[in-house]
C-alpha cells in the first residue's frame, strides 16, 4: 500500500498570505542562543545566522506561490528532496523597520522567478528586524523532507523548469495566471 501523498497547505503550516518567505539554515538558528545571557548579543546572533547584507525573500500569496518557491530553493541541491527551514515576514513588519526591497527575477522557476526580491538589510535593521518577529512569537517552520518531495512531484508534473532542463515551457509559470 503506498501512503497518499497530500501536498501540504499553507494553513499546515500557520501562515495566513500574504507573507514573504526567508529560508534560513536551519531551525536552531533561530533559536536563542542559551550560553549567551546578554539579549542583544543573542539577538544579534540570531540576525546574523538569518540575513545577509542581500537577501532574498519570496513573495507568497497562493499554495502554488509556495510550491514553485519550493521547487526554486530545492533546484540546486544536491539532494532535492530536503528539509526547509524558514521564516516568514510581512510587508508591514518590513516597513516598520525601515527596510526596502526590491524586485529582482532570481532562480530557475520562471514562475518564482517573479515572486522574488532583494531586501538590503544592514546589521543594525536585521537586528531590529529580529527582534519584532521575536516579539511577534514568530516560529521558524520546516518544510520536511517528505512535504518537499511531494511538491517536487507536483512541480514536475505542471512542468517547472526548476526540475527538469529540457522541459520547453515552465507550466507552473501559467499556473500563476489560472
Ligand atoms: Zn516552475
Amino acid at each position: 500500500m503506498h501512503p497518499i501523498k497530500m501536498l501540504p497547505t499553507l494553513e499546515d503550516f500557520g501562515i495566513s498570505p500574504p507573507v514573504y518567505i526567508r529560508k534560513i539554515n536551519s531551525r536552531s538558528s533561530w533559536k536563542p542562543d542559551p550560553e549567551i545571557s546578554d539579549p542583544r548579543k543573542r539577538l544579534e546572533k540570531i540576525a546574523e545566522a538569518s540575513f545577509d547584507e542581500t537577501s532574498s525573500i519570496w513573495l507568497v500569496n497562493s499554495e502554488q506561490d509556495f510550491y514553485s518557491v519550493i521547487a526554486s530553493l530545492s533546484a540546486n541541491r544536491t539532494s532535492r528532496h530536503q528539509d526547509i527551514d524558514f521564516i516568514w515576514l510581512t510587508d508591514q513588519e518590513l516597513d516598520s523597520v525601515g527596510i526596502q526591497k526590491n524586485q529582482v527575477m532570481e532562480g530557475r522557476c520562471l514562475f518564482a522567478q517573479k515572486l522574488h526580491y532583494d531586501i538590503e538589510i544592514k546589521k543594525e535593521s536585521a537586528i531590529q528586524l529580529c527582534d519584532l518577529l521575536k516579539q511577534n512569537n514568530r516560529q521558524s517552520l520546516r518544510c520536511k523532507k517528505k512535504q518537499t518531495k511531494s511538491i517536487l512531484i507536483h512541480q514536475e508534473k505542471i512542468g517547472c523548469k526548476a526540475l527538469n532542463d529540457n522541459q520547453e515551457l515552465c507550466q507552473c509559470q501559467l499556473e500563476g495566471f489560472v
